[in-house]
């Protein structure tokens, strides 16, 4: 099939992934491609459209990224923003330079909304800046249809060639009507349909899955996450019996935690998903067994993990698939499809290609981003509490006890846990934060119960708010709720004798504890 697609060419900017994600909000598929990638490779593409990302060098320095003039002469619209906009004026034969006056933060920005780009959007706009250079003279051919005091390019256009860019970013909330300007770009510019919905993807995934597997055996490691459970259902549906799902219990789940996933996945429930539970708390226990160091619990859970699903897999025989819930921002950030260089190990599909024998990997998510992965788990029914789960760690309460772990502290963090969920949510604050967990410091200190001493655990209790969970805030989280839940705690808990709120956001801290 041939999908509209718009190419993000990404040199390096904050926001590249934004920037994809507002296309798709507007229906339209997009792939973000290195400044690197071949033109030859882009052609192939047919995009609709190409979209020029911000980026941190200046463009008229040697070692800049750049890309190849021919891009403007494919007859296929181009919008550039911000080192995207400076990038396409410098190769087109305008003038950039080190801005006497940079802007940083909103701005109001005059528009002309006689421009497509600008259709319905009001003429005084406020945009996001964030730039040190300027165009200080537009390309040849190109006409200004945006400025501010301090930057008399801020938007220019060439209607002829389809040629857009922008100083400013309409990828950011803070650009007010940004999303409109990107819908206009696609629409009005691009001339796309939006032929991108959830519910023909979810139809499209399962048609090529079938075709793909054929009569084949799939295995998957299904950890209760959303993203392994919409995998897991999306190729029960394509393939139903062919599909075995193998959940490791850990004994580093939250309180109920497995019997909440085997509930839903396993045979009672209303999936056909093979479902094998492996209850592998005490080996997970034992190995850990008086170990501190937090790389070092990682990297036990990591590897006893594989071992455990190692052995389940030699029972089931030969298989030809494995399924991995790889979603889009994986494949960005391990720098497949982009120029940001951070990289993660994913606890659930990390190691494990090596250890089961099988003929190919099936990332049914792989092009997804997490809202969409979320819409396509509700478009196959699965329920809106596994939909919206938190983010949970592989490595789980492991990395939630600080210090040594024994299955005593292991209870104690899930009981604390359970409260101050339970005490979230009935307060309404489940909706407002975006994380938020109960952590076990390594620290005990002197109370006082029932006129007795007691030298007892501290709990920390953390809720955070974040966009993306790169940067996170503390929540402000009602000194009522904090309240009641540290007196149930206490309480309820044993062994538990004080309660800590976390005030720290990330950075400097990181969301979780280790
Ligand atoms: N580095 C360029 C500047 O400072 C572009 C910045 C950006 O893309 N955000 O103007």
């Amino acid at each position: 099939m041939n999908r509209e697609t718009v190419v993000v060419l990404d040199f390096g900017g904050q926001y590249n992934q934004l920037i994809a994600r507002r296309v798709r909000e507007c229906n339209v598929y997009c792939e973000i491609y290195s400044y690197k990638t071949d033109i030859e490779k882009i052609k192939a593409m047919q995009p609709k459209g190409i979209i020029f990302t911000g980026g941190p060098n200046s463009c008229y320095t040697a070692d800049a990224p750049t890309y190849t003039k021919e891009i403007f002469e494919l007859g296929v619209p181009v919008l550039g923003i911000c080192y995207g906009a400076q990038l396409m004026m410098h190769l087109l034969g305008g003038k950039v330079e080190k801005a006497p006056v940079r802007e940083y933060g909103k701005i109001e920005v005059n528009v002309d909304t006689a421009s497509r780009l600008f259709t319905d959007v009001s003429p005084k706009t406020i945009c996001w800046m964030s730039h040190n250079d300027y165009i200080s003279k537009q390309a040849p051919g190109f006409e200004i249809c945006g400025w501010t005091n301090d930057c008399p390019v801020a938007a220019v256009q060439n209607v002829e060639k389809g040629l857009y860019a922008l100083q400013f970013h309409p990828e950011v909330l803070h650009t007010k009507e940004g999303r409109k300007m990107l819908s206009n770009f696609v629409y009005n510019i691009c001339g796309c349909s939006g032929d991108w919905k959830i519910d023909s993807f979810v139809e499209e995934s399962i048609k090529n899955i079938r075709e793909k597997v054929g009569n084949g055996k799939v295995l998957c490691a299904l950890s209760g996450g959303v993203d392994s459970s919409v995998a897991a259902v999306l190729l029960s549906k394509a393939v139903g019996n062919q599909l075995t799902c193998v959940f490791v219990d850990h004994g580093l789940l939250r309180k109920n935690e497995g019997d909440e996933v085997e509930a839903v996945f396993g045979p009672e429930g209303p999936y056909n998903l093979n479902f094998i539970r492996v209850n592998a708390q005490e080996r997970f226990y034992e190995k850990l067994k008086g170990v501190e160091e937090p790389e070092r619990k990682r990297k036990i859970i990591g590897e006893e993990f594989i071992r455990v699903f190692e052995e389940e897999a030699k029972k089931i025989g030969a298989v030809d698939f494995l399924v991995q819930g790889t979603i889009y921002p994986d494949v960005v950030e391990s720098g497949v499809g982009g120029e940001s260089t951070v990289i993660k190990s994913h606890h659930n599909v990390g190691g494990l290609p090596d250890c089961v024998d099988f003929k190919e990997i099936i990332e049914p998510l792989r092009n997804l981003f997490k809202d969409e992965v979320r819409k396509a788990g509700l478009e196959l029914g699965i329920p809106d509490y596994l939909v919206y789960r938190q983010p949970f760690p592989g490595p789980g309460l492991g990395i939630r006890i600080i210090g040594d772990i024994t299955p005593e502290k292991v209870k104690m963090v899930q009981d604390a846990d359970a409260i101050w969920r339970e005490e979230i949510a009935n307060a309404g604050w489940d909706k407002k934060v975006n994380q938020y967990f109960a952590a076990l410091t390594n620290m005990r200190s002197v109370g006082v119960m029932g006129d007795e001493r007691t030298y007892d655990y501290a709990v920390a209790l953390r809720a955070v708010t974040t966009t993306d969970f790169m940067t996170a805030e503390f929540a402000e989280i009602p000194w009522e709720i904090i309240g009641k839940t540290t007196s149930r705690i206490v309480n309820e808990v044993k062994n538990v004798n004080r309660v800590l709120y976390d005030c720290t956001g990330k950075p400097p801290a990181t969301i979780e504890f280790e």
